[in-house]
């Protein structure tokens, strides 16, 4: 194996952001084995390049070039960490273009999305980067009589961070800038399906001056990567985004060291449409919140429920709309892209099947398209049973399920019956009943009248087993942060 990405490297201008080595201590490392992992293009099934694929003793031995560096990171002025993230942020600026079509090529997402990716992860670092310098001593008023008394936040240690492929670059950024401004190491896992972003962020991480073993990314097989840092002690926190399943792993395999723990895992959003909403808006917010990432987003509708008298005239709309949606390779920046692999087209065709056997209707859709065995048809379904899969699965894919509704007491119920507390989209325009709606609902992020929420300044997460702790906001410091309390007396 060399260090190119031949396939890859044909439509990027900046040759050198394609780098297919891990980057470990400052240094660019293949496997001692030679051993890879291949990367195709969703939209063709085409090879794209091949990562190296680092064994178990390897990714052990990144933890101590994490270690090694902590100190020195932990004790530069915040002042010096954040005039390094800012130039890691401005050179994301710079390159966006690139970025945005290296995440487009191996992640399959229209283009003009992938690009909307790269700003919003940009912007964590950004913030980040302002964080750093915020103060992390608080004076508390004395309880004793003579003694002073101040809280102080010091840096956790070394980080791990394990990423999805939905969001190759803005999952990374979200937990890595934060760590960083707070004065942690990070060892970074990104998925084996989009390691190509990780690692052009590396490649700017380099050229912003980020010192050698603060910023490790590691590549390979998940479990042979991860379960090393799960079991060694220097291994303070650990910060992971994807399914429950994978979470729950984790969170057990961590038990055994007590590493702090960020987990943003699965959602099953409901959208609450009320009959007082603007149905027009309510149309094009629905699209967006189920259709953003061909419908590969925790935040993805999985579930909308639309009151009875506007029902009938939702359905059609929304039919309407998914009906007129382009589907293509995400180069050619159509609405929806390929699915991210076989698994994921398979689960589309679980769950209209098992809705269509439980009575439901298919309004468009409900198939695969001829353009490529992971193209699935934009598909709604009207009238979808309590019982179906889809209303207890995470979907993760473009297939909408529609349901009508009563009472409000009613469907506050019927949206908090699941395990998941993510997001949950409310439309109506009375305000008493958004009031009572907001209060209700069991769900990390409520939005009214709107899809789009998330951002570097707000607390991104999930009640229940959506997840544990935040990121963004001064919250996303938290975890990698220990509380220190001094008491003092003079005499
Ligand atoms: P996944 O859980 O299969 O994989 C996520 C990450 O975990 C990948 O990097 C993968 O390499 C790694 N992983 C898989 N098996 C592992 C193991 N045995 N040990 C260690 N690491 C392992 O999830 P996915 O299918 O890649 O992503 C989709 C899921 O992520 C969905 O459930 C979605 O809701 C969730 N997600 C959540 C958020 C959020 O912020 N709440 C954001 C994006 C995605």
């Amino acid at each position: 194996m060399t260090d190119t990405a031949l396939s890859l490297r044909h439509d990027i201008a900046d040759k050198r952001l394609v780098r297919s080595f891990a980057y470990i201590g400052g240094k660019w490392c293949a496997a001692a084995d030679g051993a890879t992992v291949t990367v195709t293009d969703p939209a063709t099934g085409a090879f794209l390049g091949e990562v190296a694929s680092l064994s178990g003793e390897e990714s052990a031995r990144v933890v101590t070039a994490a270690q090694s560096a902590f100190p020195a990171w932990a004790a530069r002025l915040p002042q010096e960490r954040a005039a390094l993230l800012r130039r890691w942020f401005e050179l994301m600026v710079e390159n966006r273009e690139d970025l945005a079509r290296i995440m487009t090529l191996e992640q399959g997402k229209p283009l003009s999305e992938a690009r909307g990716e790269i700003d919003y992860a940009a912007a964590f670092i950004e913030f980040y980067a302002e964080e750093a310098k915020r103060p992390n001593i608080e004076g508390v008023t004395s309880h004793l009589p003579d003694a002073e008394v101040e809280v102080w936040r010091e840096p956790v240690g070394v980080a791990a961070l394990i990423t999805p492929w939905n969001f190759p670059a803005a999952m990374l950024t979200r937990k890595a800038a934060a760590a960083l401004a707070a004065g942690c190491t990070v060892l970074a896992h990104p998925s084996s399906e989009t390691p190509f972003s990780a690692l052009a962020l590396a490649e700017l991480a380099e050229r912003a001056g980020l010192p050698a073993g603060v910023f490790n990314v590691v590549t390979g097989r998940p479990a042979t990567i991860v379960e090393p840092w799960c079991a060694d002690t220097r291994v303070r926190a650990l910060s992971f985004t994807g399914s429950t399943e994978v979470g729950r792993l984790l969170y057990r395999q961590s038990a055994e060291t007590v590493k702090r723990l960020v987990m943003e895992l699965g959602g099953h959003a409901p959208v609450i449409i009320f009959a007082d909403a603007d149905l027009d808006r309510a149309v094009a917010e629905t699209m967006k919140a189920k259709f953003a990432t061909s419908g590969q987003d925790c935040l993805g509708a999985n579930r909308i429920y639309v009151e009875r008298p506007v029902y009938e005239a939702f359905c059609t709309r929304f039919a309407q709309a998914a009906k007129a949606l382009t589907l293509g390779p995400g180069m050619d920046d159509p609405d929806i892209g390929p699915l991210m692999n076989e698994a994921a087209v398979a689960k589309q065709e679980a769950h209209v099947a098992d809705a269509l056997a439980h009575g439901a209707r298919l309004l468009c859709g409900g198939a695969r398209d001829p353009m490529g065995p992971l193209f699935y048809r934009p598909t709604v379904l009207a009238d979808v049973s309590d019982g179906a899969l889809i209303l207890a699965e995470e979907t993760f894919g473009p297939v909408a399920p529609l349901l009508p509704f009563d009472s409000e007491d009613e469907v506050i119920a019927r949206a908090n019956a699941t395990e998941y507390g993510l997001v949950a989209y409310v439309h109506s325009l009375d305000p008493r009943r958004i009031y009572r709606l907001s209060r209700a609902l069991q769900f990390g992020m409520v939005a009214v009248n709107r899809t789009k929420v998330t951002g570097a300044p707000i607390p991104f997460g999930g009640m229940k087993q959506s997840g544990i702790g935040r990121e963004g906001a001064r919250l996303g410091m938290e975890a990698f942060t220990e509380v220190k309390y001094i008491c003092r007396d003079w005499a």
